[in-house]
């Protein structure tokens, strides 16, 4: 972080001609050139990416991002009025088994993961209020679960996309809900946008923190960036009685404020740097399976349907410890590229 604004202050010195006058500027000072560092940012992204994580590519270094800070408490229309929820086949998908014991039961753009254990589940993100009901308990009840051992949720973030099924979930199992301590202010700030959606405040993530059910623990990560209390995970599932190593990314797109130099060139930082941290621990754990919440980010959908038929061939979520950590070369190569735009506006600025 330090060392970042030191770079940063050496381009601004540079630009209002500062840098120039210092008795031992012998050779003239170098002028960034800001074009081709973001031209570098974004192809390292595009290599790391190749056909695997073009989603998660198109969602960070292509499409446009929320800028600004929005501190409206407004009810959700799929609250207010649940007729207005997206149509049902646009987000419906079959529940699957998709490792021995980890479960598939979130829908065509939002995921939701199940991790049954000898003493209970582990539920991983719990989607919309509007179909929590039938894809979470509606899945697990068809794939043999009974909703009613679910012990913790862990909600990777406080997005209506992902929590929306949470305070359903606690009211009527009383299970522990877990989450990031800046989300869940939030949710405490928001009645409104949290209306249906929020779960009495319980367990605050912490890093390194383990959720230890029967003989499966879940270690979670902090990975401030999408929103302040953005939690990821790792965690082993067994796929036909071999351990596979999951790294789980909670949050992607860039929603933080990002329209302006300060506080955006800081805000990248934390997500950048939250990116390498997670990529340090998918490394340090082996991590040879990349999940998201999102099925635009790691292909779920899709790859449910090709475990379909597998048969004898390789399982389609384990891509390897390489591709894991292009989803983060991914992310930091497009976040780079976009904080880079935001120090070249910085040094015009300071020019004018
Ligand atoms: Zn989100």
């Amino acid at each position: 972080m330090r060392g970042y604004a030191a770079t940063v202050g050496v381009a601004f010195a540079v630009a209002a001609g500062i840098a120039a006058d210092n008795g031992f500027a012998q050779q003239a000072p170098v002028k960034r050139d800001f074009e081709s560092e973001i031209q570098a940012a974004l192809q390292a992204a595009k290599t790391a990416a190749e056909f695997e994580f073009l989603g998660t590519l198109a969602r960070t270094c292509l499409l446009p991002q929320s800028g600004g800070e929005d501190t409206r408490d407004n009810v959700p229309g799929y609250v207010t009025n649940p007729a207005s929820a997206p149509p049902r086949d646009t987000w419906y998908a079959e529940p699957a088994r998709v490792f021995d014991n980890l479960y598939f039961v979130g829908g065509k753009v939002h995921s939701s993961w199940a991790l049954p254990t000898k003493d209970g589940i582990i539920l991983i993100d719990t989607i919309y209020p509007y179909n929590s009901e039938e894809l979470i308990i509606g899945g697990m009840r068809k794939l043999g679960l009974d909703p009613k051992n679910i012990k913790y949720v862990l909600v990777s973030h406080a997005h209506g996309d992902h929590i929306g099924g949470a305070e359903m979930l606690q009211t009527r199992y009383g299970v522990r809900v877990v989450m990031g301590g800046p989300d869940w202010d939030w949710v405490a700030k928001y009645p409104n946008r949290y209306k249906t959606m929020a779960p009495k405040r319980d367990i605050v993530a912490t890093d390194g923190m383990k959720i230890t059910l029967g003989d499966t623990t879940v270690t979670i990560w902090l990975t401030p960036g999408h929103t302040p209390g953005t939690l990821s995970y790792t965690f082993t599932a067994l796929d036909r009685g071999k351990p596979v190593n999951v790294a789980y990314s909670g949050g992607t797109a860039f929603n933080f404020v990002n329209n302006t130099p300060d506080p955006g060139i800081r805000n990248f930082q934390t997500y950048i740097d939250s990116q390498k941290h997670m990529a340090a621990k998918a490394a340090s754990t082996g991590a040879n399976v990349l999940l998201s919440n999102h099925s635009e980010f790691d292909n779920a959908f899709n790859k449910n349907r090709m475990l379909a038929g597998r048969g004898d061939g390789p399982h389609p979520y384990e891509l390897g410890a390489d591709w894991v950590q292009r989803y983060f070369q991914v992310m930091q190569g497009c976040a780079r590229a976009a904080q880079l735009k935001l120090e070249q506006r910085l040094v015009e600025t300071a020019k004018r």
